[in-house]
């Protein structure tokens, strides 16, 4: 549905836009980069010793290379979030703070069923090893044994699907009114 009210009936969506810091960040008061709270190595905001920010939230600065910050994936917040517990932990006198570094080991792209590209330590893959690397990868990444064992059960409904059953039906009534809560503008059924 666009934003005049057209609509335009397609079983394929290619979503093009960027990632954006969540609203809340932009009323903190506090220095921002790119819509995320900027934070040091360690994840502490700046002057302010228990404030600590990770993830898509964060401007984290990228400590192999310099003068970046880390990009908002989920390869990079989910250790975030080990470092930011491990230093807020720090900072209130169990054990020490560290610096968060990570260097990137390469890209695995998932394109449903059929497809997949990557290129684990720079080697560019495509077709079959490609798949098999991003599914071998994404299993290795999820937490938890359930959740390996119920992702894997709906890829094997590939075998019967032309589109993926895992990315069909993801927002939740909650999730709505959360959008619409934050402000965010629903798209308009007819
Ligand atoms: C379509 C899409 C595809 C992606 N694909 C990949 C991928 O293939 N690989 C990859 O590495 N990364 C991918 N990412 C990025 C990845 O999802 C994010 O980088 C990751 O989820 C960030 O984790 P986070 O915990 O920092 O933030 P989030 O996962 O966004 O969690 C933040 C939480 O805070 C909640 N929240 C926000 N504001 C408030 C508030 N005011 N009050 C209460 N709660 C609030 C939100 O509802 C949300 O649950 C993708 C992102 C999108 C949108």
């Amino acid at each position: 549905m666009l934003s005049d009210d057209s609509r335009v009936d397609t079983r394929t969506v290619a979503w093009v836009t960027g990632v954006t810091g969540a609203p809340l960040i932009q009323k903190l008061g506090l220095p921002t980069e790119r819509g995320r709270l900027k934070v040091q190595p360690d994840l502490q905001v700046p002057g302010h010793p228990a404030v600590f920010a990770a993830g898509d939230a964060a401007a984290v600065p990228d400590l192999t290379e310099p003068g970046k910050i880390t990009p908002p994936t989920a390869q990079h917040a989910t250790r975030q979030g080990k470092v930011l517990a491990r230093n807020v932990a720090a900072s209130l006198g169990h054990r020490t703070s560290k610096q968060y570094k990570h260097r990137n080991l390469g890209l695995v792209v998932d394109l449903g069923p059929r497809y997949a590209v990557a290129n684990p330590l720079n080697v560019h893959l495509s077709g079959l090893p490609a798949k098999a690397v991003t599914r071998g990868y994404h299993l290795y990444a999820i937490p938890r044994a359930v959740n390996r064992w119920a992702v894997s059960l709906a890829w094997l409904t590939d075998a019967l699907f032309d589109r993926s059953v895992v990315s069909i039906g993801l927002s939740s009534q909650e999730d709505a009114q959360f959008a619409a809560s934050e402000g965010i503008p629903m798209p308009k059924t007819s």
